[in-house]
């Protein structure tokens, strides 16, 4: 990891900084240790083999649970709804059939350069992973659950005046207290949050810790199904007939080609 949370503050910090103000020494001391942004656990400062490089930071290899060091990158694939509810299945497919426009948007404010084929990659994911069966999963929260189904490479992002519009690649993720996607609904003192994440885009397969720059924070609200902004009319006219067949006839079973 480039950057870490500082010690104590909310501050997000290179190895440069950490070492100027707590000096390598600081890493011996449980309360002056950098921290990941997804478990918050303290850091150490991994030396690299490139010269004149600080190094990066690198969690202790302990068996906390942290999201980001699951090796595929999504740690949630494969934990299917352990009640399926068919009911809430057929009401959130129904209101995402008719609201897509403003799921899109939130989707594409959280990943921006948001490709079509990534969105109908989402839709395909969620129902592969049998999202919509969730009992208490709400409409709001489908964008933040559908950001935490694929890897969003700059390469598969929109290409647009010769180059990709987003930059990097991202990656989102709960914090630490998600382990499955019925964690999202468990009682918690904090509020739930979703960590977006970015590296560097790597030549060729998927990136590394080594290559993860910073991450941010992201507030889940219900705040988008109120906007009234509308995707561009290429996009409405591309992806509503694929929506009106994928969803046709039977909600429950939708059409996935
Ligand atoms: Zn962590």
């Amino acid at each position: 990891m480039h950057k870490a949370l500082h010690p104590y503050s909310k501050e997000h910090i290179t190895v440069d900084e950490y070492i100027r103000e707590f000096g390598r020494e600081g890493i011996s001391e449980k309360t002056t240790r950098p921290r990941c942004f997804l478990c918050k656990s303290g850091l150490f400062i991994r030396a690299l083999s490139t010269p004149n490089s600080s190094g990066h930071f690198s969690h202790f290899p302990t068996n906390a649970y942290c999201p980001s060091k699951a090796t595929s990158g999504l740690p949630y694939l494969g934990l299917y709804p352990r009640k399926p509810n068919q009911e809430n299945a057929i009401r959130l497919k129904s209101l995402f059939s008719k609201n897509w426009q403003k799921h899109f948007l939130k989707l594409k404010d959280l990943a921006p350069g948001l490709h079509i084929n990534e969105f109908k990659e989402v839709i395909k994911a969620a129902s592969r992973e049998r999202i919509w069966e969730y009992a208490e999963l709400q409409e709001f929260q489908l964008p933040y659950v559908f950001s935490t189904l694929i890897d969003f490479p700059s390469t598969n992002s929109i290409f647009f005046d010769k180059k990709y519009v987003r930059k990097c690649w991202f990656r989102f993720w709960f914090d630490s207290s998600v382990k499955q996607y019925e964690d999202l609904w468990i009682y918690r003192t904090e509020p739930l949050t979703l960590t977006r994440a970015w590296y560097k885009q790597p030549q060729r397969g998927k990136p590394t810790l080594d290559d993860f720059m910073d991450a941010y924070s992201v507030n889940i609200t219900s705040d988008f199904l109120n906007n009234s902004n509308l995707p561009s009319p290429y996009v409405i006219n591309t992806i509503q007939p694929w929506i009106e067949q994928i969803f046709s006839g039977s909600v429950e079973n939708p059409r996935l080609n």
